[in-house]
């Protein structure tokens, strides 16, 4: 999002009703928790946040000088939703990353909205999903014909999207009966060519939208253009839901003995198992922990006493931090350490210089 040049902002979660009249959303977004505040006062628990953030950021724009402009936040989101299912799949309480962007002229909110389909996707190829997830088209769009879904395939997922042949890119099963999207992605559309689309069951992990200026209207915003005239402010927003990405990568990503994490999002990058027992070995691993910790690495020491070496090993395997480290009597003894990747069978003896090579790669 910074690359594309957005802002991190935190926005409240907690929204009053005034906001939500001014798009008259209070009474028609059926998800929205309603609760009362000190004296009374009519509050809003955030499920997004157009009615925040466009009188927020409109603020600042008074001239065609000061857009482009967008900013995003990683927050809570909360939505009653009608069934939560599937652990953090669909909560009531979720993360969502979601941007908002402002724009002078629709062609370059158009640019924006490409730039953000880039970023992304480098996202959830960082995220490990990367070949397995499809830049969707589907309903849903304020503004224009459609919005863009980003799904990832997999037999949990609960929507189904139509892949089209030798591309990174599907259709919604809403939108599979737009012919106009069909013939603007398959070439020489004939009627029925639908059908022998493949379809996959997948899991929505993203979703990006332009909004014309509908909300930038309701607030009554505008900018002032070159030639001194009003004009309206077009919007975009774009979300991610990184707790249901979590559950994506658990559910796509894990093998028989558990989670598998893929380096850029683990919450730790070293496993660091110590099966000491004598004093002096201790002093050695917990030595070594301070000196992979003071190198920068994120290190989850499991120095437990009362779990054996196999429960050590297999909670390792289990939690899915890419790189396992084991310092033993056996490996002090020989100024080594065994080193295991998570997604590998086989551990090697190491030196010490040839670890920190191994963890940093
Ligand atoms: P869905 O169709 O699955 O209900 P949505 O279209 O209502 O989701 P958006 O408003 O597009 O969701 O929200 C942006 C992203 O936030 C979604 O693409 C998804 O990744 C995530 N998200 C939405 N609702 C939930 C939820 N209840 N639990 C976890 N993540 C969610
Ligand atoms: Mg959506």
């Amino acid at each position: 999002m910074n690359a594309i040049g957005a802002h991190e902002i935190l926005m409240p979660a907690l929204q009053p009703k005034d906001i939500w009249d001014t798009t008259g959303r209070w009474d028609t977004v059926d998800i929205l928790y309603k609760l009362k505040g000190a004296g009374d006062q009519d509050l809003a628990l955030g499920p997004t946040h157009e009615e925040v953030v466009t009188p927020l950021i409109t603020q600042y724009v008074q001239s065609y000088r000061d857009l482009p402009k967008a900013a995003y936040q990683i927050q809570t989101k909360f939505r009653n939703e009608l069934r939560a299912k599937s652990g953090l799949l669909r909560g009531r309480e979720f993360r969502m990353k979601d941007m908002y962007s402002f724009h002078a002229e629709t062609a370059e909110q158009d640019e924006f909205y490409e730039k953000s389909i880039v970023a992304y996707k480098k996202i959830y190829e960082r995220c490990g999903l990367g070949d397995i997830t499809y830049v969707t088209y589907a309903s849903g769009g304020i503004f224009s014909q459609y919005s863009h879904e980003f799904q990832t395939v997999t037999e949990y997922g609960e929507d189904t999207v139509y892949k089209v042949p030798g591309t990174d890119i599907a259709i919604n099963k809403e939108i599979i009966k737009d012919k106009e999207v069909l013939k603007e992605l398959l070439p020489d559309y004939k009627d029925g060519d639908e059908d022998n689309l493949e379809a996959m069951k997948a899991i929505e992990v993203g979703n990006i939208f332009k909004l014309g200026s509908k909300f930038s209207d309701a607030f009554g915003k505008k900018f002032q253009d070159k030639d001194g005239q009003l004009k309206p402010i077009y919007m975009g927003c774009y979300g991610i839901g990184p707790s249901r990405i979590m559950g994506t990568i658990a559910e796509c990503l894990s093998d028989d003995k558990g989670l598998v994490w893929p380096k850029g999002i683990a919450p730790y990058s070293v496993y660091l198992i110590s099966l000491a027992k004598d004093p002096d070995d201790i002093q050695k691993a917990e030595a070594l922990y301070a000196d992979l910790l003071s190198k920068g690495h994120d290190v989850l020491f499991d120095d437990r006493s009362n779990a054996s070496a196999g429960q050590k090993f297999s909670d390792a395997d289990l939690l899915g931090i890419p790189h396992r480290v084991v310092i033993s009597k056996k490996t002090i003894a020989e100024n080594q350490v065994e080193y295991k990747k998570r997604t590998e069978d086989k551990a090697d003896m190491v030196s010490l210089d040839d670890l920190l090579k191994k963890i940093s790669e």
